[in-house]
């Protein structure tokens, strides 16, 4: 269960990064924070560009951020919209925290209305908790992934 004293900082975070957004292409703010295992929050907005190829999320900004920064470990993830429901990350981004996330690592996914009370069709079984926050995880979000340790098997010689 994620720390409820740096949950709502992780929250806050997410919104503030989010205030940083350059998203003239799409219109579709997204902040992400990060929390590290150094106890620092290491904050991402997405960055769109011209050549609609050379955009980059959110989550990827933080966490290319942390770790050029020299974090290689990492406690949870909130991810922001201006959508009033919570926003799942793309199959890249879910991927490349594959690469430095366990796969029980909590990521909350905010929605744009946050703190509110659940909808209908928000159910705690389903991972929705206080404020409309769905937590999740990479088991979830990416089973039955490709990860570093598939790299580390013994394979067959040859071409
Ligand atoms: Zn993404």
């Amino acid at each position: 269960m994620f720390p409820n004293e740096r949950r709502s900082e992780l929250i806050e975070a997410a919104f503030a990064a989010k205030k940083q957004t350059y998203s003239p292409y799409s219109s579709f703010p997204v902040g992400a924070a990060l929390l590290t295992a150094e106890g620092t929050i290491v904050k991402g907005a997405n960055i769109e560009n011209a050549s609609y190829g050379g955009t980059i999320c959110a989550e990827r900004t933080a966490i290319v951020k942390a770790v050029s920064e020299g974090s290689r470990h990492f406690i949870g993830l909130a991810v922001v919209t201006n959508v009033p429901s919570s926003i799942s990350p793309c199959g890249m981004c879910r991927q490349v925290l594959r690469e430095f996330c366990a796969n029980d690592m909590p990521i909350l996914l905010i929605p744009g209305d946050y703190p509110r009370p659940l909808k209908e069709t928000e159910k705690p079984e389903n991972g929705y908790t206080e404020g409309g926050v769905r937590e999740t995880n990479l088991a979830e979000l990416l089973p039955d992934s490709f990860g570093p340790e598939q790299l580390e098997l013994p394979r067959n010689a040859g071409v």
